[in-house]
């Protein structure tokens, strides 16, 4: 009997019920999953709030649950806050770095647009006085490359 029981009925020394609300998501093997939530939120209201939600919901919302109850315990101040608020924090940091790469694309896709046209009309300039092909061959101001 004491074996069938989920981590919630055993903590809570009572039997438990074959439509158990708890025995899905807080298995006899982990009693410490348990131990954390109750600590946190309750037994009482856990059990109230995976009641509220739709089956398919339950499961994640008690890895939610866990998950916030293990960072309370380990930071009782600011609990998982203080991980969302570093995440933030990450997230800001890369797009800034994102913002400044793509600028410096932008100047440097600029500049050698520009240091192209230079070499560009260089090569126009020097071109009909150097070269025997002379004015009609590249007669018109259009560079000869891009
Ligand atoms: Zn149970």
């Amino acid at each position: 009997m004491a074996c069938t029981r989920c981590a919630a009925c055993k903590y809570l020394r009572r039997k438990c019920p074959s439509d158990c609300i708890f025995s899905p998501y807080f298995p006899a093997n982990n009693p410490q999953r348990f131990a954390s939530v109750h600590r946190i939120y309750g037994a009482s209201n856990i059990g109230k709030m995976l009641q509220q939600l739709h089956v398919h919901l339950r499961a994640e919302a008690a890895d939610t649950l866990h998950y916030e109850a293990q960072c309370r315990i380990q930071d009782p101040v600011y609990g998982c806050v203080r991980i969302i608020t570093q995440l933030h924090q990450q997230i800001h940091n890369a797009q800034s770095q994102l913002a400044k790469t793509q600028a410096e694309i932008v100047f440097f896709t600029a500049q050698a647009h520009e240091e192209l046209q230079e070499a560009a009309s260089t090569f126009n300039t020097l071109l009909p006085q150097q070269s025997d092909f002379g004015q009609s061959f590249y007669g018109s101001s259009t560079p000869p490359f891009y």
